[in-house]
C-alpha cells in the first residue's frame, strides 16, 4: 500500500515545510502515520501576501476559465479517488467505501460551483430613460476558511469551491487531525494549473491561526464549519472587525416517525444512516420521536439492523463502521450515555467500549430518555441514537424544536397534510421527508438558531463569496 502522504503547507503555489509539526494518528490503532506542519506567523504572512497577489489575478480571470480549472481539478480528484480515500480512511477511520463517496461528493461540489461561476448573474433595475441601474456580484476578496475533521476532503471542498468559483483567493486552515483530504485538493488544483496564491493551505494551532488571520484588513470573509462553541468565538472576532461570516455549526437532528409510516423500513434506513461516519456528521439523525402506535416495530427494526453492523478498521472488507475520530469523542459519548442512564433512560444497545487499541465506540441506542438528560440537548457527534415515543405530531414537532440547534430535520410519512405542517413548523435549515439525505451539491445547506447562518451549495452558496455593487449610470452629464 502506498505511504501516507508527506504533508506540507501550500503557499503561493509552493509546497512548504514548517519549523514544527504535530503527529497524525490513525484512530483505528492509535499509531502515528504522519506529521502535519504547524504554520508559524511567517508562514501566515507569506500566505496573506500570496493570497493578495492571487486575488489580483484571479478576480480578472474570466468565469469560463475559472470554471475550466475547477472542472479539471474535480476530474483529477475523481481519477485519484482510491488513493485519496485510502488516506482519508487511515487518518479518519471511516470505511473505505464511505471515504470514496466523500471524494466523489467533494468533486461534485467543485463541478456544481464551476457551473455557478458561469451563472453569477447580476440584475438590471427598470428605470426612467437616460439612466440605468445595474447590480453586479463581485468577488468579496481573500477568504479565511476553517474546515473540520469529520469530512477531511468534502468539508474543505465546499469552501474552496465557493471561493474559487466567485473569483476570490482563499487561505484555508484544514483540520490537523485529518490533513490529507485537503492536501489532495491542493495537489489537484496545482496540477490543474491554478495560478499561484489563489489557494493557500495551512495547518497549525487553530486559535493562533484564526486570531491572527481574521483581524487582517485583507481578509474579507470568514467561513467556518465546526462546533457552535468555536463558531461563537469566531463570529465574535469577525464582528469586532465588521466582517461577514459563514457559519456551519452543530446540529442535533430530530426524526419524526409518523403513525402512517412503514416502521420496519423507516427503522432499517435510520440505523444505516445513524452509523454513517460513526455518527460524526452535523446532520446525523439522533433524536427519534416515534408515534407510540409504531414505536415497538420501529425500535425492533432499528436494533435488528444495528446488530448486524461490523465495526473495525475501515480498510478491512465488510466493515460498515470505523472508530470515532479521537479520544475526546469516546469520552464525550461515555459521559452522555452515563448521564442519560443515571436519569432513567433505557440502554437498548451498545454503551460499552470494547477493550483494545483504537477509538472504537459501539452503535448505541437509548430509549425513553427523560428530557433532563444532557443528550436531549447536547449533540453526541457519534454513533448514538435516542428513540422516544410520542403521542401526536404536535408533541413530536414541539420536541424537535426544543433545542438550540436547527440544522437538519427528518420525517417519515406519506401524508401530505403531515408534510405541510412539518415543512412550515420545523425549525431547521434542511428538512428531508422519507430520506435521510440532508443536502446535495445543487441544494443550499445551512442552519438556523445556533446551527449557524449562511448557506453552502445551491445557487445561494456562491453569493456569500461576493459583494453586491449597484452601478447607477446616467447616459450623459
Ligand atoms: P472543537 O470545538 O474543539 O473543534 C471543532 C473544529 O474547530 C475543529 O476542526 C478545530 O480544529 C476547529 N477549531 C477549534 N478551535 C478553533 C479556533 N479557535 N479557531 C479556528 N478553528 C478552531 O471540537 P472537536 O472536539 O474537534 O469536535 C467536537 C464537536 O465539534 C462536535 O461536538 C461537533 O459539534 C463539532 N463539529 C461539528 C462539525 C460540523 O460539521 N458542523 C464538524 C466537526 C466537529
Amino acid at each position: 500500500m502506498p505511504d501516507y502522504p508527506d504533508l506540507h503547507l501550500y503557499i503561493g503555489g509552493r509546497w512548504r515545510k514548517a519549523a514544527e509539526d504535530l503527529p497524525v494518528i490513525n484512530p483505528a490503532d492509535e499509531k502515528v502515520i504522519g506529521a502535519v506542519p504547524v504554520a508559524a506567523q511567517q508562514d501566515l504572512d507569506a500566505a496573506l501576501e500570496a493570497a493578495a497577489q492571487g486575488f489580483t489575478l484571479w478576480r480578472k480571470t474570466s468565469p469560463a476559465r475559472r470554471a475550466e480549472i475547477l472542472r479539471k481539478a474535480a476530474a483529477l480528484l475523481r481519477e485519484r479517488v482510491a488513493e485519496i480515500a485510502r488516506d482519508i480512511t487511515r487518518e479518519h477511520g471511516k470505511p473505505f467505501a464511505q471515504a470514496e463517496l466523500e471524494v466523489i461528493r467533494g468533486a461534485e461540489f467543485f463541478e456544481w460551483d464551476a457551473g455557478e461561476a458561469e451563472r453569477l448573474y447580476g440584475r438590471v433595475i427598470p428605470s426612467e430613460p437616460g439612466i440605468r441601474y445595474i447590480v453586479h456580484h463581485q468577488p468579496i476578496g481573500t477568504v479565511a476558511a476553517f474546515s473540520p475533521w469529520n469530512f477531511p476532503m468534502s468539508q474543505p471542498a465546499r469552501k474552496i469551491a465557493g471561493a474559487l468559483a466567485a473569483g476570490c483567493s482563499i487561505i484555508i486552515k484544514a483540520a490537523e487531525e485529518t490533513p490529507a483530504g485537503a492536501l489532495h485538493i491542493a495537489r489537484a488544483f496545482h496540477d490543474a494549473g491554478l495560478p499561484a496564491g489563489v489557494l493557500n493551505l495551512v495547518f497549525g494551532v487553530p486559535s493562533h491561526i484564526s486570531e491572527y488571520l481574521i483581524p487582517q484588513e485583507q481578509i474579507r470573509l470568514i467561513a467556518f464549519t465546526g462546533s457552535t462553541a468555536v463558531g461563537k468565538k469566531l463570529t465574535g472576532l469577525a464582528a469586532q472587525h465588521v466582517k461577514p461570516a459563514l457559519m456551519e455549526l452543530g446540529g442535533h437532528a430530530p426524526v419524526l416517525v409518523c403513525d402512517d409510516a412503514d416502521p420496519a423500513r423507516a427503522g432499517t434506513i435510520s440505523a444505516i444512516r445513524k452509523i454513517r461516519n460513526a455518527g460524526q456528521v452535523c446532520t446525523s439523525p439522533t433524536r427519534f420521536f416515534v408515534h407510540e402506535k409504531i414505536y415497538k416495530p420501529f425500535t425492533a427494526a432499528f436494533l435488528d439492523r444495528l446488530g448486524s453492523v461490523r465495526t473495525g478498521n475501515g480498510l478491512d472488507d465488510g466493515v460498515e463502521m470505523g472508530p470515532v475520530a479521537n479520544a475526546r469523542r469516546v469520552e464525550a459519548l461515555e459521559t452522555l450515555v452515563g448521564d442519560a442512564v443515571s436519569k432513567g433512560a433505557k440502554l437498548l444497545a451498545g454503551g460499552e467500549r470494547a477493550g483494545g487499541r483504537g477509538y472504537f465506540y459501539p452503535p448505541t441506542v437509548l430509549a425513553e430518555v427523560p428530557e433532563e438528560a444532557r443528550v436531549m440537548r447536547e449533540e453526541p457527534f457519534g454513533p448514538l441514537a435516542v428513540i422516544n415515543p410520542v403521542a401526536s405530531l404536535d408533541e413530536a414537532i414541539a420536541k424537535a424544536n426544543g433545542v438550540r440547534f436547527g440544522l437538519a430535520a427528518y420525517a417519515f410519512t406519506n401524508s401530505a397534510a403531515n408534510v405541510d405542517r412539518i415543512t412550515d413548523e420545523l425549525e431547521a435549515g434542511n428538512v428531508s421527508i422519507n430520506t435521510l439525505e440532508a443536502s446535495v451539491a445543487a441544494t443550499p445547506f445551512g442552519g438556523v438558531k445556533e446551527s449557524g447562518f449562511g448557506r453552502e451549495g445551491g445557487a445561494e452558496g456562491l453569493l456569500h463569496y461576493t459583494v453586491i455593487k449597484n452601478v447607477s449610470h446616467r447616459m450623459a452629464i
